[in-house]
């Protein structure tokens, strides 16, 4: 089973999406609608390989409704502006963008902090956590580094941090950060599923493949590392017969 049947499935994920988010809607002044569109247009490189006029307009309204309904909060000495919320809005959307009527409903808050933190996360080549997706009394929040967001788009290596954490929240949906969104696979597939990933952590232990090695971490992370993969590197992947 390939990857890219594997993301197929995460379509699945409107039936548990679906529903209202529930966060308070914030009103968003025409000029920052215009100025939302005009960073898609030269910031966010899926966006701009959209073909259809309608299917641009659909992302869009996307990216602005989650940002009316997700607080945005800057931790310490970070200042976050327009151009970062709707870089986080577009990785929220990019992942599920094929199904056309979703919304996430396990997110409330975004903290966004000024650097990379310490933790047991996901990590950079210093070992600094760049995100994560909260627990317990912080259910509903993520946590972002500010530069490692920027960085994620303005480098294309195959490394996006807020995609990766929204991958890990699609994969949290049904009550655990395992690598197996259940609602969305049938029974069957799952075995298959897991099969398919632990081999390629396999390969990575053997240094067969040119994978980050940090999808070896375990089945959550391969599933959340492979999907930066899918959108950043594609060709990478096919390559790697993933
Ligand atoms: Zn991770």
């Amino acid at each position: 089973m390939g990857v890219i049947l594997m993301l197929v499935f995460i379509g699945g994920i409107i039936f548990l999406l679906r529903s209202t988010m529930r966060s308070d809607k914030k009103e968003m002044p025409e000029m920052n609608v215009k100025e939302i569109e005009r960073l898609l247009d030269e910031e966010v490189d899926f966006y701009k390989k959209i073909q259809t006029s309608e299917r641009k307009e659909n992302f869009k309204q996307r990216v602005i409704r989650f940002i009316q309904h997700v607080r945005f909060t800057d931790v310490g000495k970070a200042k976050h502006n327009l151009l970062d919320e709707v870089l986080i809005a577009s990785s929220a959307i990019m992942p599920l963008f094929s199904y056309p009527d979703w919304e996430y409903k396990n997110i409330r808050e975004i903290l966004l902090y000024d650097d990379h933190f310490d933790g047991n996360y996901q990590t950079d080549e210093k070992n600094h956590i760049m995100g994560m997706v909260g627990d317990g009394a912080m259910n509903d929040t993520m946590i972002l580094s500010l530069p490692a967001l920027r960085e994620g788009f303005e480098r294309n290596d195959g490394s996006q941090t807020a995609l990766h954490e929204f991958v890990h929240l699609i994969d949290k949906a049904d009550g655990t950060v395992d690598g197996v969104p259940e609602y969305l696979i049938p029974k069957s597939l799952i075995e298959p599923w897991l099969r398919h990933i632990r081999a390629g952590i396999l390969d990575i232990n053997q240094q067969e493949s040119s994978i980050n090695p940090y999808a070896a971490t375990n089945e959550s992370e391969f599933f959340a590392v492979i999907s930066e993969y899918f959108f950043e590197k594609p060709e990478l992947l096919r390559r790697e017969s993933y």
